[in-house]
């Protein structure tokens, strides 16, 4: 094995030139980033100008971005950087909930919530949706689940809500579950992750107490990279020091991102805080491309009018074309990346996701041609 290396040098990234996978749209890095790639590649780069506390390094100015910038752009009182979303999540739960205790969660919570709350012990409650063709996550759900979960005898100490949620892009009304929560002294942790970066998001306005963002997903940066804020009142405990080792966060096992993926994140973050501001003209032109994909006979899921980039589609024509069509379930994908789109997952057919997010309306004028084409060349077939 370790004589035929050759291959592990040079890789190439094989996309094509649109990208629609909502995973993807949010983390391309800004120039500016890319070029910080580079300079702060090598490892621990940053640890050169350390004297204990990451995010109290001056130069690069990570302590003004950490303790200064991004407590501002979260509405929140600390913030703390993080390898991702799901490190957030379960630094929050580890530290705030004891094992056995019960998480409240929408039914459309990201895996990674689900896994948070295992590796953390916890027991979960979910909130259901109402199901097709909406996904709809109410006030009223988070109040029953809490009811329910006291009703199994145990200590409901945090519910999750996701804004958005990573399948339909629907956005609960989440001041409204932050008082439904607060009404029971249970604390809302707010899953940002296809938010933060995208959106304007400010946890003290929604009445989140808890909040986490993902670099990588929506912050133009080079992961794995994630933002955790917390009122103080919670960040006390989710950032509380060791006992032993000087100035270091337990929760955090000292230090979290110790190199470019903070830097890159810091890097993006003007242009980020640029494209945040322009946030309704993405919301208008996902509402256009969606109306567009229905004229075409595919049926969006979920919010209507939808609020965000992130959209769901019930597609049976393509599915009726997947039965005959050759390579069967492939010719979707096939026929996308022949017209320069990609990402949508190989073999879906009869529904998927995809974002509109930071792409041009000629781009999406070009990926809406695709998909008339495809629909078109088999219905005369
Ligand atoms: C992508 C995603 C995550 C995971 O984010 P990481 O930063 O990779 O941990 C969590 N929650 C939701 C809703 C997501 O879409």
């Amino acid at each position: 094995m370790l004589d035929n290396l050759e291959k592990f040098i040079n890789l190439k990234r094989d996309i094509a030139e649109i990208n629609i996978d909502p995973l993807q749209r949010g983390g391309v890095l800004t120039p500016e980033a890319r070029a910080t790639l580079m300079e702060w590649g090598d490892g621990y780069s940053v640890c050169d100008f350390c004297t204990g506390m990451l995010d109290h390094i001056k130069n690069p100015p990570i302590e003004e971005f950490v303790h200064g910038v991004l407590p501002e752009f979260l509405g929140t009182d600390e913030v703390r950087i993080t390898h991702g979303a799901r490190e957030g999540k379960f630094a929050a739960m580890h530290s705030l909930c004891e094992k056995g205790d019960w998480v409240v969660m929408d039914g459309n919570a990201h895996y990674t919530t689900v896994l948070a709350a295992e590796r953390a012990g916890l027991r979960i409650e979910y909130v259901p949706s109402s199901g097709e063709p909406d996904y709809a996550i109410t006030q009223e759900g988070y109040t029953k689940a809490i009811e329910r979960a006291y009703e199994h005898k145990g200590n409901v100490s945090l519910a999750v809500l996701t804004y958005p949620d990573g399948n339909y892009g629907n956005l609960a009304d989440a001041r409204a579950v932050a008082d439904a929560c607060h009404d029971y002294g249970v604390p809302l942790l707010l899953n940002g992750a296809y938010a933060i970066g995208r959106m304007p998001v400010n946890a003290r306005e929604l009445g989140a107490d808890i909040i986490v963002g993902s670099g990588h997903k929506s912050m133009a940066a080079s992961g794995p990279v994630g933002v955790l804020g917390a009122t103080e009142e919670y960040a006390r405990t989710i950032f509380r020091l060791s006992s032993t080792k000087k100035n270091k966060e337990v929760e955090l096992l000292g230090c979290t991102v110790r190199g470019a993926p903070l830097l890159t994140m810091m890097a993006s973050f003007p242009a980020v805080v640029e494209r945040v501001a322009h946030w309704q003209e993405e919301v208008e032109k996902a509402r256009w491309f969606s109306a567009e994909m229905e004229k075409m006979g595919l049926m969006q899921q979920g919010d209507r009018p939808h609020n965000h980039d992130l959209m769901f589609f019930l597609s049976e024509n393509l599915y009726q074309i997947s039965q005959t069509a050759k390579k069967g379930r492939y010719f979707l994908y096939r026929d996308l990346k022949d017209r320069g789109v990609c990402g949508i997952k190989p073999g879906l057919t009869r529904q998927f996701k995809l974002s509109t997010f930071g792409l041009s309306r000629p781009e999406l004028d070009k990926v809406l041609s695709a998909f008339l084409e495809i629909i078109e060349s088999y219905d005369r077939a």
